[in-house]
């Protein structure tokens, strides 16, 4: 045989099983059938179905099946981004003229989807009070409750109890985005004997932990509902590389240390920020505080909670105050996500956000800090540096 044919039709010579810790990478696009009767018997619904790279490798497998035990179901999907996870939630489950309840504190990317839903196929969008379940009243159309919890940037808690059990009796779909709970804070699928029937999360932010993986993932524990959303997967052609997923996995066994580590951290600081005389309020669960602390106690037994923190700015700081104080930072990086070894923060104007009045905030302007894994003494001086560029002479206030 010439050898540029061998070089094609390697004859993998070598022995192709070792026992390495880390299990090997597949990359595919094409896998090879064995016969025709292989090729005509694949079926895209099978468990593993090695058929074509889109439809999984043992690489995705193998870090699906962990993802879904890490949330403790049963059926797991992985999508090329968290918000891939959320719009395929969205697109398997909403039909023309469909019912959709959400929040105002919601991932902001999939509100949009949800309106873009709207525009196009006249899905109804219906907003409901994260902290009163009474105010979650479905009609007969209502196919979707959207849970976040703990809630974006402000970080409200919701009741999900409360809210779940309304959803299971007008027999609705609830699904949770549970990326701040990252599987370790509460039990999707056993909160108080209560669960969700889908759980969405970004494994873009702790799973990954580096800052330099996107990824998605949808649980469920229910095989109906996991083989509907695994056909919109097959027909979206959503697909994960494998050396994402290896990354992924390899960081998994770290997870709960770095979630536990980044949430000390996170209350090291709240303890200060909760006495900086320039942030009027402190929104974190743990605070007694923040509304729907109850509520974080009742789901969150252990006390775990993630490493975000976002304080609300007194009021006579102006917008272009908040610009230069996070423009002053050194060791927080100005940034979106979370989940990395590296502390970022993001600022918000919440009057540009939301509609609805948000009478239990004192101001409009708020910034998030994302705590990661420097020493919160670091952390603390960085925010007091960047608190004193400001130039606002305290006694004077
Ligand atoms: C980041 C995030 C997402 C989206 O994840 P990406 O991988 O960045 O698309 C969804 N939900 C929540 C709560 C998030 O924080």
């Amino acid at each position: 045989m010439d050898k540029h044919t061998q070089l094609i039709c390697d004859p993998r010579q070598a022995p192709m099983q070792i026992n390495s810790l880390q299990p090997p990478v597949y990359h595919a696009s094409t896998i090879v059938f064995d016969n025709t009767k292989a090729l005509f018997q694949r079926h895209w619904s099978d468990r593993y179905d090695y058929s074509y790279g889109t439809h999984g490798t043992p690489t995705t497998y193998l870090l699906a099946d962990q993802i879904a035990r890490l949330e403790g179901g049963k059926y797991a999907l992985l999508t090329p981004s968290g918000l891939a996870a959320i719009v395929l939630v969205n697109t398997a489950l909403l039909e023309q003229g469909d019912e959709v309840w959400v929040t105002e504190n919601m991932y902001s990317p999939n509100l949009e989807h949800l309106y873009e839903l709207q525009k196009r196929y006249g899905v109804v969008i219906k907003i409901y009070n994260p902290l009163d379940a009474t105010s979650f009243q479905p009609t007969a159309v209502c196919k979707l409750l959207w849970l976040e919890a703990a809630g974006s940037v402000t970080l409200e808690f919701p009741d999900l109890q409360g809210l779940i059990k309304i959803a299971k009796k007008h027999h609705v779909c609830v699904a949770l985005d549970s990326t701040w709970g990252a599987g370790l804070a509460y039990s999707p699928f056993d909160l108080n004997g209560i669960s969700v029937d889908i759980c969405v999360h970004a494994l873009t932010k702790y799973p990954s932990g580096g800052g330099d993986v996107l990824m998605g993932s949808i649980v469920t524990n229910d095989e109906t509902l996991h083989t509907k959303l695994r056909r919109m997967h097959t027909l979206l052609g959503f697909s994960v590389s494998g050396d994402d997923c290896a990354r992924v996995y390899r960081s998994l066994p770290s997870l709960a240390l770095r979630y536990d580590k980044q949430s000390k951290n996170a209350i090291e600081l709240l303890t200060y920020l909760k006495h900086e005389p320039a942030f009027a309020q402190v929104l974190h669960p743990a605070n007694p505080d923040t509304l729907g602390h109850q509520f974080w106690q009742q789901n969150c037994p252990n006390g775990r909670s993630a490493g975000l923190v976002s304080v609300v700015f007194d009021k006579r700081y102006a917008w272009a105050d908040i610009c230069r104080f996070c423009d002053a930072l050194r060791i927080f990086k100005l940034g979106f996500s979370w989940g990395s070894a590296t502390s970022l923060v993001m600022l918000y104007d919440l009057s540009k956000m939301r509609t609805l009045p948000q009478a239990h905030l004192c101001g409009r302007y708020v910034v998030r800090f994302c705590i990661g894994l420097e020493s919160p003494k670091d952390l603390i001086d960085d925010i007091k540096t960047a608190l004193g560029s400001l130039n606002y002479d305290e006694k004077s206030k």
